[in-house]
């Protein structure tokens, strides 16, 4: 299968992301035809910071690469270097409905939450990310429950591009990633763990050591002393609980059973200790490569090399079928 999957340059990676998002991507490039990139195009869409974008962009690569993607098994590059992306973008706008762009959740949420902000791009971002996939011809589209809308607008465009022009495209399907694996909040545990919260309620999956700490035996508890699995009652307990059997791979039930006759301070201290060895060879290798900057450039020019290849054959027919050559 051909997949096809962006990550924005932005924000850091806490324990949800991971989980649901790069992890996965990690497995399936061992037995799929991966093509990953660096979304600064779509990053651009909300307020971000121009004078160390290029940076972020580069850090951004540097976390990927350090979690294990594998630029000898998948293409990796950062958006903007496929200027046909950019140009298939426009041919797909011109068959896009423009009520369906108003339509989207994602928008309308962006919208709301950046008032000031609600420019083009973010309604049109849809078409970049038709672009992104329908330039490969891509099989899949590993996305969470919040973009699956934007993948059936895909196969819409696909379709109607199709129908006007002759069969070009085909149709991607979504692969939905989210699991039963939802991170909660350390400090509010009935809401979800959210970048876009301050730093002590995530945690980040290159933090420090003493960050890791810190934010783990401050985390929200109850005033009970039962370590138990129980998320309406004990929330924050139960979230750690969860976080501590995902991350050792320990059924919850035998989590409570180790910590029966321990307090939350003896059990939160466990967790950090945890995370704190899982994590450890993501933080050493994420260091490494940002001492080797230009390795990274490197591997992000291969994979664009490779990715051009591609993204022209699709525009050179696109162009044809359009009557402009
Ligand atoms: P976001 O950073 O919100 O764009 O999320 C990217 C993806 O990470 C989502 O589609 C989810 O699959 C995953 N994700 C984000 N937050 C969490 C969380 N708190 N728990 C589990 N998965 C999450």
């Amino acid at each position: 299968m051909r997949i096809v999957t962006g990550i924005r340059p932005t924000g850091p990676l806490h324990i949800g992301n991971y989980l649901n998002t790069v992890k996965h991507y990690v497995e399936l490039q061992n037995n799929n035809e991966c093509i990953f990139f660096i979304a600064d195009l779509h990053g651009i869409t909300t307020p971000y910071q121009a004078t160390t974008y290029r940076k972020e962009i580069l850090e951004k690569a540097a976390d990927v690469l350090a979690t294990g993607i594998d630029p000898q098994k998948c293409i990796l590059y950062v958006q903007s270097e496929i200027k046909e992306i950019t140009e298939l973008t426009w041919f797909l706008a011109c068959v896009t409905p423009a009520g369906d762009l108003r339509r989207m959740t994602q928008f309308k949420e962006k919208a709301r939450k950046h008032p000031k902000n609600v420019n083009a791009g973010l309604l049109n971002y849809p078409i970049l990310m038709a672009a992104d996939i329908l330039i490969y011809k891509a099989d899949l589209v590993p996305v969470g429950k919040d973009q699956k809308q934007h993948i059936e607008l895909t196969r819409t465009i696909a379709r109607k591009f199709n129908k006007q022009f002759g069969e070009t495209f085909k149709l991607p399907k979504p692969l939905i990633l989210e699991s039963s694996a939802k991170i909660m909040s350390l400090k509010e545990p009935k809401k979800k763990m959210s970048k876009s919260d301050p730093p002590e309620t995530y945690i980040s999956i290159f933090d420090e050591p003493e960050a890791i700490k810190k934010k783990i035996m401050s985390a929200v508890t109850d005033t009970g002393r039962s370590i138990k699995y129980d998320p309406k009652k004990k929330a924050g307990i139960s979230n750690l609980l969860n976080i501590y059997s995902i991350f050792s791979d320990i059924p919850i039930k035998e989590v409570e059973k180790k910590f029966t006759k321990k307090g939350y301070a003896d059990f939160k201290k466990a967790l950090a200790k945890l995370l704190i060895k899982k994590f450890e060879p993501f933080r050493r290798k994420k260091k490494d490569l940002l001492s080797r900057e230009v390795y990274i450039e490197e591997i992000l020019e291969q994979g664009a090399k490779k990715a051009k290849v591609l993204a022209q054959s699709t525009i050179e027919e696109v162009r044809k079928k359009i009557g402009i050559i």
